[in-house]
């Protein structure tokens, strides 16, 4: 095990472009036209387009709507709005931490713009059920990880992996911690996600699923960053790139895959006409063994190389609702620009 230590705050000795990923060296100071991965800075800017905040998306008719909805679609709403809040709550405080231990000061603020995009997510969940729901089913839906057995479940999977890199910051804690993340980011969503586009996709609940799209959008840029920064550390650290890793991380994506199914036959199940219940098994198979090949490693699923869920790739688009809501946006921030930096 080797130990990693956190980034200086600075260092007069080191370079402005960074060494290393972890235990490199990094003066911390960064300048965008002067780094180490040539990736970071369009992925900096992929970021900053994908901006957006909760309180732009209108919910009156959403609100409207949820009183027409069935007990199940209820039922798997709340409980998978549940599972997001937990999520990404977890979520912002890794990424804070993996933050400090990047000894390069691009991927570190990368990791700070996606930290805050994780608070911004969570707060779309308090959004969204305080438009739906009285206050007090809100706080019980914010406590579902707490009790509900199946959620723990599948939840603990994901905190263990987390809680080994928080409680002991090593290469190869650090490693696997990734894995962990991109089953997270890459993986865990998507039962949900296929929920609630498949709502979209019967002209129900479109506002929140805009949102989801928003989130969907982002957890895919997180992923692809984290993937990055996987690669570079196997590159940069070879020793860490070992058959036994590739195994247990290639075995750690069926388990999570396996979790995923139980979740969804659980939240979902046959209790909705149009999303069949072995398309969906199939469709976690199919992203477990995408996510894995993002990695570099072998697919746990052989076969699934197909998405069997057709429909769903227009919603997953990240181009999907964009222009609406970017073009509803711009004027406010061109607004807010004209009052220039000297006013008070
Ligand atoms: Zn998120
Ligand atoms: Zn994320």
């Amino acid at each position: 095990m080797t130990k990693i230590t956190k980034r200086k705050l600075y260092d007069i000795t080191a370079p402005n472009r960074s060494t290393g990923i972890v235990n490199g060296k990094s003066s911390n100071v960064l300048n965008w036209d002067d780094v180490a991965y040539a990736w970071a800075y369009p992925t900096y800017k992929n970021m900053l387009a994908n901006f957006w905040i909760p309180e732009e998306i209108n919910m009156s008719h959403d609100i409207k709507q949820w009183q027409t909805l069935s007990e199940d679609e209820k039922f798997a709403f709340k409980r998978i709005i549940g599972l997001l809040a937990f999520l990404d709550s977890i979520q912002s405080d890794f990424s804070h931490q993996v933050a400090e231990y990047l000894t390069d000061s691009s991927l570190s603020a990368l990791m700070t713009i996606l930290a805050f995009q994780e608070v911004v997510h969570n707060q779309s969940y308090s959004y969204v059920l305080s438009s739906l729901v009285p206050k007090k089913e809100q706080e019980e839906i914010f406590e579902y990880w707490k009790h509900d057995e199946i959620l723990r479940e599948r939840n603990e999977f994901i905190a263990k992996g987390y809680e080994e890199f928080a409680q002991h910051k090593t290469s190869e804690t650090f490693r696997n911690a990734i894995v962990y993340d991109v089953i997270l980011e890459g993986l865990n969503f998507y039962s949900g996600f296929a929920f609630f586009y498949n709502m979209a996709r019967n002209n129900k609940m479109k506002a929140t699923s805009d949102m989801i799209n928003y989130i969907n959008r982002d957890e895919q840029i997180h992923v692809t960053l984290f993937a990055q920064i996987y690669k570079e550390l196997l590159a940069e650290r070879p020793e860490l790139n070992t058959e036994e890793h590739r195994r247990w991380a290639t075995e750690t994506f069926r388990e999570a895959a396996e979790l995923e199914i139980k979740w969804s036959r659980y939240v979902i199940g046959d209790r909705f006409d149009d999303i069949d219940p072995q398309d969906l098994e199939d469709y976690i198979k199919f992203i477990a063994n995408k996510r894995s090949k993002q990695l570099g490693l072998e697919k746990p699923f052989e076969g699934y190389d197909r998405n069997p869920l057709k429909w769903i790739t227009i919603y997953e688009n990240p181009n999907y609702g964009k222009q609406d809501f970017f073009e509803g946006k711009s004027r406010q921030y061109a607004k807010a620009f004209d009052n220039g930096f000297d006013e008070l």
